[in-house]
């Protein structure tokens, strides 16, 4: 080999080694990530990188795929099998991509949607104004009630009606109820539009039947693959029934195309180049992961630890946007403490817990500041975790913003989860 490669990138490589010690010290409370299994990053790493693999398998724009061909065939079968599901695209490289993607195989530019608002805890790839979704199309809103902090479907039906969107879109980044497919989908069916559920972030739950099924009642389902569904970073496109896009999307031929046909075009050549092979052996090995029994235990238990934390935070006078969660996750409003977003992640760091500062519904503070956080349980419980730490570690948050001035308060916390964490080893360096 080169001397590329026998000398080592030190740079580089020293700067991985410490981000290893920061995820291995600290408590991971960002609801969105998790921590993948040495197999998973095996397969992220491998020479699988090297190879160039437009289209699709058995259908490729390059020579010398056959092995690549039997791996992405692989990921497919697996998520088909873990979703119910008759068809799935496992290359769009990011949950942004495949939302894209779906928006090119669906839409003409300037179609009306119909999504869950940013603010209330929707994702800025279902209409946000700096997103190409709300650039390139009409994006509409629903939101939760003020009084109840849930989505009020009567609602969603008097806007869908008033709006006439082409596509209503479900799911969320930060919302801690479950959803009303069935629903939503009488209400597309009522307005001719199609459904989109973005499962980014319960997928895990989902996929072992924790959580409502969003196939069962969804035209299409988009998901990233590195949220409770512990694998690498990448989204998937994935339908339970195909069926001919209502929208008089054509081939140059004239003829109407299915969905199917429409969703691979739309990430290849629509949105994306060569596919990530590397990444969808990842996706491959993780979907392999999440079939067996052990991750049905361990989405069990992410949702029993989010019901411990949910309570913790309660029983110390915390609010929880909705009073309580279904899935992962929480949204905390952070107002009746006397305490922004902002200073809270702020704080918190300092002890090396890693939160996201969040906006709550009808917020009066901007982006930057917010008036909440968002926890979440995914990552911890990957780490082994259980419902009476879940409770320690809300002992600790309360110790922290209680304290938030205190710096000596916030090195004796720091030194306690460090010390804790040395209990439950991540990786074997
Ligand atoms: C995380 C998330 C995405 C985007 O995923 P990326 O991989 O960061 O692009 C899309 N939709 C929802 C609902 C998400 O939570």
């Amino acid at each position: 080999m080169t001397t590329a490669t026998t000398t080592r990138d030190t740079q580089v490589f020293d700067l991985i080694a410490k981000e290893q010690h920061r995820q291995e010290s600290g408590i991971e409370l960002i609801a969105s990530e998790n921590f993948v299994s040495p197999a998973v990053m095996e397969a992220a790493g491998s020479v699988l990188t090297n190879k160039y693999a437009e289209g699709l398998p058995g259908k490729r724009y390059y020579g010398g795929c056959e092995v690549v061909d039997q791996v992405e065939q692989i990921a497919i079968d697996r998520a088909k099998e873990l979703f119910g599901a008759s068809w799935v695209n496992v290359q769009p490289h990011s949950g942004a991509n495949a939302n894209t993607a779906v928006f090119l195989a669906c839409l003409h530019p300037g179609d009306t949607i119909l999504g869950f608002d940013l603010s209330h805890g929707g994702h800025l790839t279902h209409g946000s104004s700096v997103n190409i979704s709300g650039k390139y199309f009409r994006p509409t809103f629903y939101g939760v009630e003020r009084e109840t902090g849930v989505i009020n479907y009567d609602v969603v039906e008097e806007t869908a009606k008033r709006e006439r969107p082409k596509l209503l879109i479900c799911g969320a980044s930060a919302y801690s109820r479950d959803w009303d497919y069935a629903r939503l989908r009488a209400i597309a069916d009522e307005i001719g539009a199609l459904l989109l559920a973005d499962v980014s972030h319960p997928a895990g739950l989902i996929a072992k039947g924790l959580l409502n099924d969003p196939l069962a009642h969804a035209h299409i389902v988009t998901t990233t693959t590195h949220k409770t569904l512990r694998g690498t970073r990448g989204g998937i496109i994935m339908m339970r029934n195909d069926f001919e896009n209502p929208f008089g999307i054509k081939t140059v031929k004239g003829e109407t195309r299915l969905m199917s046909s429409l969703l691979d075009s739309g990430v290849f050549p629509g949105t994306q180049g060569g596919p990530l092979e590397h990444i969808i052996a990842a996706k491959a090995v993780a979907f392999g992961e999440a079939l067996s029994d052990d991750f049905y235990d361990y989405a069990v238990q992410v949702k029993a630890n989010a019901q411990a934390m949910a309570n913790a935070f309660l029983s110390r006078g915390y609010e929880i946007i909705s009073g309580g969660t279904d899935n992962h996750l929480m949204l905390i409003d952070l107002r009746s403490k006397g305490l922004t977003g902002k200073l809270a992640e702020n704080t918190l760091i300092k002890a090396d817990i890693t939160i996201n500062k969040n906006m709550v519904p009808f917020d009066d503070k901007s982006p930057m500041v917010t008036s909440g956080i968002r926890v979440g349980t995914a990552a911890m419980t990957t780490r082994g975790l259980k419902e009476s730490d879940m409770e320690q570690i809300v002992v600790y948050i309360d110790k922290v913003l209680m304290n938030h001035d205190d710096a000596a308060t916030l090195a004796t916390v720091k030194e306690e989860i460090n010390e804790w964490m040395k209990a439950f080893p991540l990786y074997k360096s």
